[in-house]
């Protein structure tokens, strides 16, 4: 039996600095044993077995392993069913406390409740901290404490109190000598656990100054790399969230408005988890959707005929980015134009989407179908041609992703825009026409 150890349970937060679960863990009374699992119950839906993010989260977990037997320490890499694991991992050592990090996901919490009360049957104490958001729940709630369903005057209240408090760094570093000194067994490879490497590249953690700097007037043009492709860095944590946030503040009100925007989706998921499986706004439930299979696709491959949402289908396709304006418009495509269930393509981003967040995606798809919080009124329809004059107007985009646009080579449009455009409004209204 080894010494008596804390346990930091990695998960979205793969970094060691500013870590507010770390740094409450290295501050205890015991040694800190950090550890990592890959979920086999997360890992085995996974379509591609060279999916980009597992080959990213283990990239940076050889990263965090060397910094850390740098520190004296290691980092304990385990795969399997989490709940089976920490059963052996309770036979393997003598563990005192365990500290982990947040996560809002329905899955997730499922997980955490059955840990806690695993380690709960042990008297084990189980610590759980704010980590990837700056507000969680209901920190920023209305004045009768109840959730903020509308965007402006959460954004409002978030900047009124994201002061140097909310803000803080957690100086992690000042405890590196508290991480438990041990030597673990060799990383589990991406192969030996069914995995390969991706051709897909990973956009850097690092961001020029000048596109945020620029990001209000280059964001909404998708010809332009003008926003920070940071997603999936936020989304595993390999950057602090309170960090950007204060730099943000700095540097560039619009883009501290779009990681605000994040926080929000992270709170409707948290206050309304209904929202994971079905729309935010039950009456929604009853529109009939087309859900034709071959449509859906078309939509997938980039093959609708309408070039702007077929840039974005086929940029999604080659790279697991695609530009937020285009992810609108596709959405907005998909949901009205097809009559496609918007949970469909909220599946198809979670497969294809390199920084998929179930509460960012979740939300961005029930704004485009017009069912979520802040959503549009329905009979707001975007029209492809007119959003691609004005976000692309030299088709620099479109025809960087559709290079057969414009020739007959190019499918003529799936369905006509100013029919699809009546069948939507007249889906829709007999949907809701007693409850608006
Ligand atoms: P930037 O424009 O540089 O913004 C910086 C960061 O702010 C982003 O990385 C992200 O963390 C956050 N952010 C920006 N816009 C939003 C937004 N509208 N909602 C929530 N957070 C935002 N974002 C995800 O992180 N994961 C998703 O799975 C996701 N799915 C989406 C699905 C749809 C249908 C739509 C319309 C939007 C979705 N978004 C999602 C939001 C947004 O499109 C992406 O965050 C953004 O395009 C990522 O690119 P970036 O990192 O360059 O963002």
């Amino acid at each position: 039996m080894s010494a008596t150890v804390s346990v930091f349970w990695f998960r979205r937060d793969l970094r060691l600095s500013d870590n507010a679960g770390l740094y409450a863990a290295l501050q205890g009374p015991h040694p800190v044993l950090p550890i990592f699992i890959f979920d086999t119950r997360i890992l085995d839906k996974l379509a591609d077995k060279n999916d980009a993010r597992v080959g990213f989260i283990h990239a940076t977990l050889v990263e965090l392993a060397a910094a850390l037997k740098k520190l004296g320490s290691d980092l304990l890499v385990l795969h399997g069913d989490p709940l089976k694991i920490w059963r052996k991992l309770l036979q393997d050592y003598t563990i005192a406390e365990v500290y982990t990090n947040h996560d809002y996901e329905p899955y997730a919490l499922e997980r955490d409740q059955q840990v806690a009360d695993l380690l709960a049957e042990r008297n084990i104490g189980f610590h759980t901290y704010k980590d990837q958001v700056v507000f969680e729940k209901l920190e920023v709630a209305k004045s009768d404490g109840k959730p903020y369903t509308v965007f402006t005057p959460y954004s409002k209240v978030w900047k009124l109190k994201a002061d140097e408090n909310a803000l803080v760094s957690f100086p992690t570093e000042q405890f590196f000598h508290r991480f438990y000194p041990f030597n673990s067994t060799p990383m589990p490879t991406l192969e030996s656990m069914g995995f390969g490497n991706s051709s897909i590249a990973i956009p850097s953690a690092t961001v020029a100054q000048n596109i945020i700097k620029n990001y209000d007037k280059t964001r909404d043009f998708p010809a332009i790399l003008g926003t920070s492709r940071l997603g999936i860095h936020f989304r595993f944590g390999t950057i602090s969230i309170r960090e950007k946030a204060r730099k943000a503040g700095a540097l560039n009100p619009i883009f501290l408005n779009e990681l605000i925007w994040r926080d929000f989706y992270a709170q409707i998921l948290a206050n309304f988890p209904h929202v994971a499986s079905g729309p935010f706004r039950p009456e929604y439930a009853r529109i009939e959707w087309l859900n034709q299979e071959d449509i859906f696709q078309a939509w997938c491959a980039g093959q609708t005929g309408y070039p702007i949402v077929d840039a974005g289908m086929r940029e999604l396709n080659a790279t697991g980015h695609m530009h937020n304006r285009v992810r609108m418009i596709v959405a907005s495509f998909l949901t009205k134009h097809l009559l496609i269930d918007w949970r469909w393509g909220e599946a198809y981003f979670a497969e294809k989407l390199l920084d998929f967040d179930l509460a960012s995606n979740n939300g961005g798809w029930q704004w485009a179908a017009g069912c979520g919080t802040d959503a549009a009124p329905y009979f707001r329809i975007f029209s492809p041609a007119a959003q691609q004059e004005k976000f692309d107007p030299e088709l620099k985009y479109v025809r960087r992703w559709v290079p057969e646009y414009g020739s007959v080579r190019y499918r003529k449009p799936i369905v006509d825009h100013k029919m699809a455009r009546e069948r939507c409004l007249a889906t829709y209204k007999a949907a809701l026409q007693n409850t608006i």
